[in-house]
Protein backbone atom coordinates (compact mmCIF):
# COMPACT_ATOMS: atom_id res chain seq x y z
CA UNK A 1 0.00 0.00 0.00
CA UNK A 2 1.59 3.23 -1.05
CA UNK A 3 1.18 5.62 2.24
CA UNK A 4 3.56 6.66 4.62
CA UNK A 5 4.93 4.33 7.45
CA UNK A 6 3.46 6.49 10.06
CA UNK A 7 0.17 6.53 8.38
CA UNK A 8 0.29 2.42 8.10
CA UNK A 9 1.12 2.53 12.09
CA UNK A 10 -1.60 5.02 12.94
CA UNK A 11 -4.15 2.53 10.91
CA UNK A 12 -2.66 -0.70 12.16
CA UNK A 13 -2.96 0.96 15.86
CA UNK A 14 -6.60 1.40 15.06
CA UNK A 15 -7.27 -2.23 14.39
CA UNK A 16 -8.12 -1.33 10.43
CA UNK A 17 -7.00 -4.28 8.60
CA UNK A 18 -4.62 -3.03 5.30
CA UNK A 19 -5.48 -4.98 2.19
CA UNK A 20 -2.64 -4.41 -0.24
CA UNK A 21 -3.25 -4.18 -4.37
CA UNK A 22 -7.00 -4.47 -4.18
CA UNK A 23 -8.66 -1.53 -6.36
CA UNK A 24 -12.35 -0.21 -5.97
CA UNK A 25 -14.27 -1.10 -8.74
CA UNK A 26 -18.22 -0.49 -8.34
CA UNK A 27 -20.01 0.11 -4.99
CA UNK A 28 -22.52 -2.59 -4.71
CA UNK A 29 -26.13 -1.26 -3.85
CA UNK A 30 -29.07 -3.88 -2.95
CA UNK A 31 -32.77 -2.31 -2.33
CA UNK A 32 -31.18 1.35 -2.23
CA UNK A 33 -28.94 0.24 0.23
CA UNK A 34 -25.00 -0.25 0.43
CA UNK A 35 -24.38 -3.55 0.71
CA UNK A 36 -20.49 -3.62 0.15
CA UNK A 37 -17.55 -3.17 -2.61
CA UNK A 38 -15.76 -5.32 -5.25
CA UNK A 39 -12.28 -4.93 -5.76
CA UNK A 40 -10.17 -5.38 -8.51
CA UNK A 41 -6.89 -7.53 -7.27
CA UNK A 42 -3.59 -5.84 -8.92
CA UNK A 43 -0.12 -5.91 -8.70
CA UNK A 44 2.40 -3.13 -9.38
CA UNK A 45 4.94 -3.02 -11.85
CA UNK A 46 7.27 0.11 -11.98
CA UNK A 47 8.80 1.43 -15.41
CA UNK A 48 12.43 2.29 -15.61
CA UNK A 49 11.92 5.48 -13.87
CA UNK A 50 10.44 4.00 -10.82
CA UNK A 51 6.78 5.37 -11.65
CA UNK A 52 4.70 2.72 -10.59
CA UNK A 53 1.76 1.40 -12.22
CA UNK A 54 -1.23 -0.99 -10.80
CA UNK A 55 -1.97 -3.64 -13.44
CA UNK A 56 -4.65 -6.56 -13.36
CA UNK A 57 -3.90 -9.96 -11.65
CA UNK A 58 -6.54 -11.48 -13.88
CA UNK A 59 -7.56 -13.32 -10.46
CA UNK A 60 -11.95 -13.00 -9.69
CA UNK A 61 -12.90 -9.57 -8.27
CA UNK A 62 -12.59 -9.50 -4.41
CA UNK A 63 -15.94 -8.51 -2.73
CA UNK A 64 -16.27 -7.24 0.58
CA UNK A 65 -19.04 -6.18 2.85
CA UNK A 66 -19.65 -2.15 3.98
CA UNK A 67 -22.24 -0.37 6.01
CA UNK A 68 -20.40 3.52 4.83
CA UNK A 69 -17.33 3.74 2.57
CA UNK A 70 -15.02 6.48 3.29
CA UNK A 71 -13.17 7.81 -0.27
CA UNK A 72 -9.61 7.79 -0.69
CA UNK A 73 -8.18 6.96 -3.48
CA UNK A 74 -5.33 9.18 -4.18
CA UNK A 75 -4.31 12.09 -5.89
CA UNK A 76 -4.94 13.92 -9.00
CA UNK A 77 -3.12 16.89 -10.94
CA UNK A 78 -6.17 18.93 -12.75
CA UNK A 79 -4.72 21.50 -14.73
CA UNK A 80 -7.02 21.98 -17.02
CA UNK A 81 -7.15 25.48 -16.81
CA UNK A 82 -3.54 25.96 -18.08
CA UNK A 83 -3.93 26.29 -21.90
CA UNK A 84 -1.44 24.70 -24.46
CA UNK A 85 -0.59 28.11 -25.61
CA UNK A 86 1.15 29.22 -22.04
CA UNK A 87 3.98 27.18 -22.74
CA UNK A 88 3.76 24.76 -19.96
CA UNK A 89 4.44 21.52 -20.99
CA UNK A 90 3.26 18.51 -18.85
CA UNK A 91 4.55 15.25 -18.67
CA UNK A 92 3.33 11.86 -17.74
CA UNK A 93 0.72 11.92 -15.15
CA UNK A 94 -0.20 15.25 -15.83
CA UNK A 95 2.63 16.53 -13.88
CA UNK A 96 3.76 19.63 -15.04
CA UNK A 97 7.68 19.45 -16.18
CA UNK A 98 9.82 21.51 -13.42
CA UNK A 99 13.12 21.78 -13.02
CA UNK A 100 13.73 19.95 -9.43
CA UNK A 101 15.91 22.79 -8.58
CA UNK A 102 14.39 26.01 -9.31
CA UNK A 103 10.99 24.58 -9.58
CA UNK A 104 11.11 27.00 -12.96
CA UNK A 105 8.27 25.24 -15.67
CA UNK A 106 8.92 24.75 -19.06
CA UNK A 107 7.39 28.65 -19.25
CA UNK A 108 10.62 30.65 -17.69
CA UNK A 109 8.36 33.27 -15.68
CA UNK A 110 6.16 30.40 -14.39
CA UNK A 111 6.58 28.31 -11.09
CA UNK A 112 5.49 24.96 -9.46
CA UNK A 113 6.16 23.76 -6.03
CA UNK A 114 4.58 21.31 -3.72
CA UNK A 115 2.33 18.14 -4.44
CA UNK A 116 1.52 19.79 -7.97
CA UNK A 117 4.53 19.26 -9.33
CA UNK A 118 6.82 16.21 -7.63
CA UNK A 119 3.85 14.11 -6.63
CA UNK A 120 2.55 13.10 -2.74
CA UNK A 121 4.95 14.23 0.01
CA UNK A 122 4.00 16.42 3.04
CA UNK A 123 3.28 20.18 3.78
CA UNK A 124 7.23 20.88 5.14
CA UNK A 125 8.31 20.07 1.90
CA UNK A 126 5.80 21.93 0.26
CA UNK A 127 6.85 24.69 2.12
CA UNK A 128 10.36 24.37 1.29
CA UNK A 129 9.28 24.21 -2.70
CA UNK A 130 7.95 27.59 -2.11
CA UNK A 131 10.86 29.55 -0.34
CA UNK A 132 13.20 27.64 -3.14
CA UNK A 133 10.56 29.03 -6.30
CA UNK A 134 10.17 32.20 -4.29
CA UNK A 135 13.94 33.09 -4.32
CA UNK A 136 14.12 32.10 -8.03
CA UNK A 137 11.40 34.31 -8.55
CA UNK A 138 13.45 36.90 -6.98
CA UNK A 139 16.27 36.09 -9.21
CA UNK A 140 14.76 35.93 -12.59
CA UNK A 141 12.51 39.00 -12.23
CA UNK A 142 16.45 40.46 -10.98
CA UNK A 143 17.65 38.92 -14.49
CA UNK A 144 20.35 37.16 -12.66
CA UNK A 145 21.03 32.89 -12.64
CA UNK A 146 18.72 30.44 -11.44
CA UNK A 147 21.50 28.49 -10.86
CA UNK A 148 23.87 30.57 -8.85
CA UNK A 149 21.69 30.61 -5.72
CA UNK A 150 22.45 32.35 -2.14
CA UNK A 151 24.29 29.52 0.24
CA UNK A 152 22.89 28.16 2.92
CA UNK A 153 24.11 29.51 6.38
CA UNK A 154 26.39 27.15 7.96
CA UNK A 155 28.83 27.80 11.29
CA UNK A 156 30.63 25.85 14.28
CA UNK A 157 30.27 27.01 17.36
CA UNK A 158 32.45 25.58 20.71
CA UNK A 159 30.25 23.83 23.05
CA UNK A 160 32.22 23.43 25.43
CA UNK A 161 31.89 25.46 28.75
CA UNK A 162 34.10 24.67 30.97
CA UNK A 163 36.72 21.84 31.76
CA UNK A 164 33.81 19.19 33.45
CA UNK A 165 30.86 20.81 32.47
CA UNK A 166 29.41 19.96 28.67
CA UNK A 167 26.53 20.74 26.79
CA UNK A 168 25.17 17.82 26.34
CA UNK A 169 25.47 14.63 27.96
CA UNK A 170 27.98 12.26 27.17
CA UNK A 171 26.29 9.17 28.38
CA UNK A 172 25.58 6.34 26.00
CA UNK A 173 22.07 5.00 25.83
CA UNK A 174 21.16 1.69 24.62
CA UNK A 175 17.34 2.61 25.13
CA UNK A 176 14.96 1.84 21.99
CA UNK A 177 12.78 4.38 21.11
CA UNK A 178 10.00 6.11 23.65
CA UNK A 179 6.41 5.29 21.87
CA UNK A 180 3.93 8.11 22.39
CA UNK A 181 1.41 6.93 24.65
CA UNK A 182 -2.09 7.10 22.81
CA UNK A 183 -5.47 7.75 24.86
CA UNK A 184 -7.91 4.87 25.09
CA UNK A 185 -8.68 3.71 21.35
CA UNK A 186 -12.26 3.34 22.75
CA UNK A 187 -12.57 6.72 23.58
CA UNK A 188 -10.61 7.96 19.99
CA UNK A 189 -12.62 5.84 17.62
CA UNK A 190 -16.05 7.54 19.37
CA UNK A 191 -14.99 10.73 19.47
CA UNK A 192 -13.04 12.19 16.29
CA UNK A 193 -12.39 15.21 17.60
CA UNK A 194 -10.11 13.70 20.23
CA UNK A 195 -6.23 13.83 20.64
CA UNK A 196 -4.94 10.25 19.92
CA UNK A 197 -1.30 11.53 20.71
CA UNK A 198 -1.12 12.25 24.49
CA UNK A 199 2.82 13.65 24.34
CA UNK A 200 5.44 12.37 26.51
CA UNK A 201 5.35 13.33 30.16
CA UNK A 202 8.79 14.97 31.45
CA UNK A 203 10.83 11.98 32.65
CA UNK A 204 9.87 10.08 29.44
CA UNK A 205 10.46 13.14 27.15
CA UNK A 206 14.25 13.34 28.83
CA UNK A 207 14.92 9.79 28.80
CA UNK A 208 13.94 10.04 24.99
CA UNK A 209 15.85 13.45 24.63
CA UNK A 210 19.21 11.81 25.89
CA UNK A 211 18.97 9.02 23.34
CA UNK A 212 20.43 11.55 20.63
CA UNK A 213 23.41 10.93 19.43
CA UNK A 214 24.82 14.37 19.49
CA UNK A 215 25.40 14.30 15.24
CA UNK A 216 25.00 18.24 15.32
CA UNK A 217 28.22 18.27 17.38
CA UNK A 218 31.19 17.56 16.02
CA UNK A 219 34.59 16.64 16.79
CA UNK A 220 37.43 19.08 15.17
CA UNK A 221 41.12 18.60 15.54
CA UNK A 222 43.32 21.12 15.32
CA UNK A 223 46.98 19.68 14.43
CA UNK A 224 49.05 22.07 15.58
CA UNK A 225 48.13 21.72 19.17
CA UNK A 226 48.32 18.56 19.75
CA UNK A 227 51.21 17.11 21.68
CA UNK A 228 50.67 13.34 20.48
CA UNK A 229 50.51 12.54 24.56
CA UNK A 230 47.95 9.82 22.83
CA UNK A 231 45.60 10.58 25.87
CA UNK A 232 42.40 10.75 23.45
CA UNK A 233 43.65 7.57 21.49
CA UNK A 234 42.99 5.85 25.12
CA UNK A 235 40.08 7.47 26.47
CA UNK A 236 38.01 6.83 23.24
CA UNK A 237 35.74 4.46 24.17
CA UNK A 238 34.92 3.58 20.43
CA UNK A 239 38.78 3.56 19.68
CA UNK A 240 37.62 5.50 16.68
CA UNK A 241 40.95 7.59 16.78
CA UNK A 242 44.28 5.84 15.82
CA UNK A 243 47.90 7.74 15.79
CA UNK A 244 50.09 5.80 13.04
CA UNK A 245 51.95 6.55 9.98
CA UNK A 246 50.43 7.57 7.26
CA UNK A 247 49.52 5.41 3.94
CA UNK A 248 47.30 4.06 1.27
CA UNK A 249 43.75 4.04 2.62
CA UNK A 250 43.10 0.59 1.88
CA UNK A 251 46.40 -0.03 4.14
CA UNK A 252 45.69 2.65 6.54
CA UNK A 253 41.96 0.94 7.23
CA UNK A 254 43.74 -2.27 8.13
CA UNK A 255 45.55 -0.69 10.80
CA UNK A 256 42.68 1.54 12.82
CA UNK A 257 42.34 0.23 16.19
CA UNK A 258 38.98 -0.79 15.83
CA UNK A 259 37.86 -2.53 12.22
CA UNK A 260 36.78 0.08 9.77
CA UNK A 261 34.39 -1.70 7.66
CA UNK A 262 31.81 1.15 6.52
CA UNK A 263 34.01 1.89 3.06
CA UNK A 264 31.02 4.62 2.44
CA UNK A 265 32.13 6.38 5.07
CA UNK A 266 35.42 8.46 4.77
CA UNK A 267 38.33 8.38 7.16
CA UNK A 268 39.42 12.29 8.79
CA UNK A 269 43.43 12.28 8.49
CA UNK A 270 45.34 14.86 9.82
CA UNK A 271 48.52 16.59 8.28
CA UNK A 272 51.65 14.86 9.12
CA UNK A 273 52.38 15.62 13.35
CA UNK A 274 56.07 16.11 14.60
CA UNK A 275 56.47 12.39 15.14
CA UNK A 276 55.64 11.67 11.44
CA UNK A 277 52.35 10.17 12.83
CA UNK A 278 48.90 11.25 11.25
CA UNK A 279 45.81 11.36 13.32
CA UNK A 280 42.96 9.40 11.59
CA UNK A 281 39.55 9.51 12.98
CA UNK A 282 36.83 6.73 11.50
CA UNK A 283 33.96 9.15 12.10
CA UNK A 284 31.71 6.13 11.56
CA UNK A 285 32.04 4.47 15.29
CA UNK A 286 32.27 8.12 16.97
CA UNK A 287 29.90 8.49 19.66
CA UNK A 288 30.20 12.07 19.93
CA UNK A 289 30.69 11.87 23.59
CA UNK A 290 32.97 14.56 23.49
CA UNK A 291 35.19 12.27 26.22
CA UNK A 292 38.26 12.57 23.64
CA UNK A 293 38.15 16.52 23.89
CA UNK A 294 37.54 16.48 28.06
CA UNK A 295 40.66 14.57 27.96
CA UNK A 296 42.71 16.41 25.86
CA UNK A 297 45.23 18.71 27.90
CA UNK A 298 46.16 21.00 25.12
CA UNK A 299 42.38 21.81 23.35
CA UNK A 300 43.30 20.16 20.23
CA UNK A 301 40.36 17.90 20.04
CA UNK A 302 37.12 20.87 20.64
CA UNK A 303 33.70 19.87 20.14
CA UNK A 304 31.75 22.25 17.96
CA UNK A 305 27.91 22.01 17.29
CA UNK A 306 27.52 22.19 13.44
CA UNK A 307 24.73 24.83 12.43
CA UNK A 308 23.26 24.84 8.77
CA UNK A 309 20.22 26.88 7.79
CA UNK A 310 18.48 26.66 4.47
CA UNK A 311 18.55 29.95 2.50
CA UNK A 312 14.65 31.04 2.76
CA UNK A 313 12.66 33.45 1.12
CA UNK A 314 11.61 36.60 3.31
S1 LIG B 1 33.73 12.02 20.67
FE1 LIG B 1 33.91 10.15 21.93
S2 LIG B 1 33.67 8.49 20.45
FE2 LIG B 1 34.12 10.33 19.27
S3 LIG B 1 36.33 10.36 19.00
FE3 LIG B 1 35.90 11.54 20.84
S4 LIG B 1 36.05 10.06 22.51
FE4 LIG B 1 35.85 8.88 20.62
S1 LIG C 1 44.77 14.10 23.81
FE1 LIG C 1 45.04 15.98 22.63
S2 LIG C 1 47.22 16.36 22.68
FE2 LIG C 1 46.93 14.24 23.31
S3 LIG C 1 47.13 13.08 21.41
FE3 LIG C 1 44.98 13.50 21.67
S4 LIG C 1 44.66 15.40 20.51
FE4 LIG C 1 46.83 15.20 20.83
Amino acid sequence: MKASPWEKEDALHEDIQILDNHVPKIFVVEDGKLKGMTFEKVHAVFNEKGKRSLVPTGEPEVFIEADDVLVAIGLENTFPWVEKSTGVEFGEWGMPIVDAVTFQSTNKSVFFGGDSAFGPKNVITAVAHGHQAAISINLYLKEKSLTERPSPFVNLVSQKMGIHEWSYDSEVENDLRYAVPHAAKAATLTDRKMEVELGFDVQTALKEARRCLNCDVQTVFVKDRCIECDACMDICPTSCITFTANGEEEDLRTRLKAPSLNLTQSLYVSDTLPTSRVMVKDEDVCLHCGLCAERCPTSAWDMQQFLYKVTKAC
